[in-house]
């Protein structure tokens, strides 16, 4: 992901830094090229517009006027830029003070929400945790088995509505709120320190799903809510995450698929737009294609 932006960008920025002074032509240009690569890439518009303006202001300023290599500050402040708008710092997980801690995974259907369920109890375990997992989708068919499998392969103990839901077909009936509060009911009582609720997605945003999630959210009092995204959604990510922000107030993003060859839109705008920090990242179907997200070395990655 982000080859073609990360090529765009070393392309203007090389032509950038063999200037020894910079008119006001030179930044109209470099910011010109910036803002069609952001577009290219899919960023979203009110994004890139803040972005550039926020880039220009400053490479206007003293700090490039006066700065002995102006191309290399204005590298500088894109690079600065840009791990803002990725979110800032590296967000950790917020670990409740009584445990279990209850992260909750949120998403449209086939965002990745089932498969990273298994990924973060690996990396959770990894870390000393003892995490469990609940089945909330009774949507998806086969979703609750899937967890299964997910689970049996992290190793973590999974909490289902009930066992026989084996079928390819056959989708788990039951109240996804009332398994939730029994997970944790059963979490508590093992001793799990780390609660992760899968729940159900939809094609699309509908009220429907947006309750049930915030029904779930409350009812489990959970301590993070992630919002998963697949970063090849390109433009719709936006609409989606404002919908998820709204419908369920989350904590944290998760982008999904960064192994695909999606032009990087989604992951660029989603904290943007949203405020929220993005804090993993999902870059395959393996258990163990996970990481967590620093804003700092994405954006290296990008601008290398
Ligand atoms: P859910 O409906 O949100 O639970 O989505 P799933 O976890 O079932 O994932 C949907 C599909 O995407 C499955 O085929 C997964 O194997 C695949 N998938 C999930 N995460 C990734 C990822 O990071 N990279 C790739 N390449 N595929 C993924």
């Amino acid at each position: 992901m982000f080859n073609s932006l990360s090529d765009r960008l070393s392309a203007t920025f090389k032509n950038l830094r063999g200037k020894g002074r910079l008119s006001e032509a030179d930044i109209d240009g470099t910011a010109r090229e910036i803002r069609r690569a952001l577009l290219d890439a899919d960023v979203a518009v009110p994004v890139v517009r803040e972005f550039i303006a926020k880039v220009k202001a400053r490479a206007l300023g003293a700090e490039v006027a006066q700065a002995l290599n102006p191309g290399q500050q204005v590298v500088k402040i894109v690079n600065e830029e840009l791990v803002g708008i990725l979110g800032g710092k590296t967000r950790e997980l917020a670990l409740a003070k009584q445990p279990p801690t209850v992260i909750m995974l949120a998403g449209l259907q086939g965002a990745g929400k089932t498969t990273l369920a298994g990924k973060l109890a690996h990396h959770l375990k990894s870390q000393g945790h003892t995490p469990m997992l609940v089945a909330c989708d009774l949507q998806r068919p086969n979703a609750v088995k899937q967890l299964q499998v997910g689970g049996q392969r992290a190793g973590v103990p999974v909490f289902a509505p009930h066992p026989g839901v084996s079928s390819e077909t056959e989708s788990a009936t039951g109240d996804p709120v009332k398994v939730a509060t029994e997970g944790l009911a059963e979490a508590r009582a093992k001793l799990h320190d780390v609660l992760i609720i899968d729940t159900a997605g939809r094609l699309g945003v509908d009220a429907e799903l947006m309750r049930q999630a915030a029904d779930i959210k409350a009812a489990v009092g959970a301590h993070e809510t992630l919002f998963v995204i697949d970063s090849m959604i390109g433009q719709d990510a936006v609409n989606t995450a404002q919908a998820f922000n709204e419908g369920v107030d989350f904590t944290g993003v998760v982008l999904t698929k960064l192994d695909g060859d999606a032009r990087g839109g989604a992951a660029l705008s989603v904290a943007s737009i949203t405020g929220k920090p993005v804090m993993y990242a999902s870059t395959g179907e393996g258990l163990k294609d996970f990481e967590i997200f620093h804003p700092d070395r994405m954006a290296r990655r990008i601008l290398d």
